[in-house]
């Protein structure tokens, strides 16, 4: 691709993560290519290419599997802009709203994000362009913002996203100057549309260092900004039953992603929404709803009140609701349900959900331990476990008749789920 741009008569740099990551001998997630080629001349020199976002208009070219981002040198804009192409488009707080002016390459080290970031590995001689001290902190393992930091957050607060992602994946520090400034800008994040922060998350989750990640958000107090009932949850407990929960999440995401397995993002949203899930569900059964009814309710309150925040799309909120709603049904553990519910499709996820609460929570973990031996057992033994009360002697006796609606949807009997 670089090739097919600079014999037609174009520069063309690899630049970014690509660069960054082979650099330090990591495996790249993607590659992203800077040229002096506008879109529309990109767009007619490849025949999979679209042309995609108004803010930052860019060519997406499909390359067998991979789409490989090609963006035109931009210029900052405010500066000796020679009227080439639209100005960039700023709120009156900063905030770039449209950024497609272009410039030189030199130009377009300068508007990129860290100076890591800032790196071009040219093909013509095979060299790396360095115009910003990108090189010196990649050997110091420094995140340093180009620029003034302030200026650069108020331009595009996911940038303060973006240092935390980098430091924590790369287990490099913040320059004190990029790092300054974070614990107070937070609230910057709120202009930021919902569903560029949705995106923004799944980065941020779901790239091998959640735990990490995680951890400095909180120290960061940006983490709040993105999911306000957890924080307040979090600052509220005393015996860190939530934060071990996340943690193990967290911790549990990385692992499966070193060794290769997928992560499903509604597991994920699970974890990170499931105390103020509980809160709410504790609220709604006081007020005598049954137990289908409170749970419908409650996850309903959650989501609507994350999305004022960060989008979640439904394709992630109903599997996430399913795996909160089988916490309830895993606690029947008698008669015909319990089997039926193992060829339930969420099954898998509900079932790894529960060892996760049961990591700090004994009840949870008395019944996670309950499905793990159900699971190890051939059909006749799964028969014998789920013998009704009165002929299984592990069992203890139900305590208490719930409601028949109630009991229709999520019959419940010991051991109980919630501590
Ligand atoms: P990775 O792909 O590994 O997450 P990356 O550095 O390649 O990291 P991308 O989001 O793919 O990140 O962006 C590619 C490059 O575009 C960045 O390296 C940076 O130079 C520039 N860039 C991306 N987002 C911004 C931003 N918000 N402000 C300024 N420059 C940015
Ligand atoms: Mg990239």
């Amino acid at each position: 691709m670089l090739y097919r741009l600079r014999d037609a008569g174009h520069r063309a740099c690899l630049v970014g993560g690509g660069v960054r990551d082979l650099l330090l001998g990591r495996e790249p997630k993607d590659f992203d290519i800077a040229t002096d080629a506008r879109p529309e001349q990109v767009h007619a020199l490849f025949r999979n290419c679209r042309l995609i976002g108004r803010r930052f208009r860019l060519a997406h070219v499909q390359f067998g599997q991979e789409i490989v981002e090609v963006a035109t040198f931009r210029a900052c804009g405010d500066i000796g802009d020679e009227g080439d192409g639209p100005a960039v488009e700023r709120t009156k707080d900063g905030r770039i709203l449209s950024d497609n002016v272009y410039g030189s390459i030199e130009d377009d080290a300068w508007r990129r994000d860290f100076t890591i970031n800032a790196l071009y590995y040219d093909i013509a001689d095979f060299a790396v362009l360095d115009y910003v001290g990108g090189m010196a902190d990649l050997k110091a393992g420094l995140i340093r913002l180009i620029g003034d930091p302030v200026e650069r957050y108020h331009e595009d607060p996911v940038r303060m996203l973006r240092a935390v992602r980098f430091a924590a994946k790369l287990g490099f520090r913040l320059d004190p100057a990029t790092e300054a400034p974070l614990q107070r800008l937070g609230h910057l994040l709120e202009q930021i549309p919902p569903a560029r922060l949705f995106d923004e998350i799944l980065k941020l989750f779901m790239g091998g260092s959640a735990i990490q990640t995680f951890e400095l958000l909180r120290h960061y107090r940006l983490f709040g900004w993105l999911f306000p009932a957890t924080e307040r949850c979090l600052n509220r407990q005393q015996h860190h039953y939530p934060k071990t929960l996340l943690a193990h999440a967290l911790v549990n995401t990385d692992q499966r992603l070193a060794e290769g397995k997928s992560i499903h993002p509604a597991f994920l949203f699970a974890a990170l929404l499931w105390e103020p899930f509980r809160e709410r569900l504790q609220h709604f059964e006081a007020e005598n709803l049954d137990a289908h009814e409170a749970q419908q309710a409650a996850a309903e309150a959650v989501v609507q009140a994350q999305i004022r925040h960060t989008s979640l799309p439904r394709r992630y909120s109903l599997p996430m609701r399913e795996i909160w709603e089988m916490q309830q049904r895993l606690t029947c553990i008698t008669g015909k349900r319990p089997l039926r519910l193992l060829a339930h499709p969420r099954f898998r996820a509900a079932y790894d959900f529960l060892l996760l609460r049961g990591e700090a929570d004994e009840s949870a973990r008395e019944l996670a331990d309950w499905w793990t031996r159900l699971l190890a057992q051939d059909e006749s033994g799964r028969n014998r476990m789920t013998q009704p009360a009165t002929s299984a002697k592990k069992s203890k006796p139900r305590r208490r008749r719930k409601p028949r609606s109630a009991r229709k949807r999520a019959p419940a009997t010991s051991p109980a789920p919630e501590a």
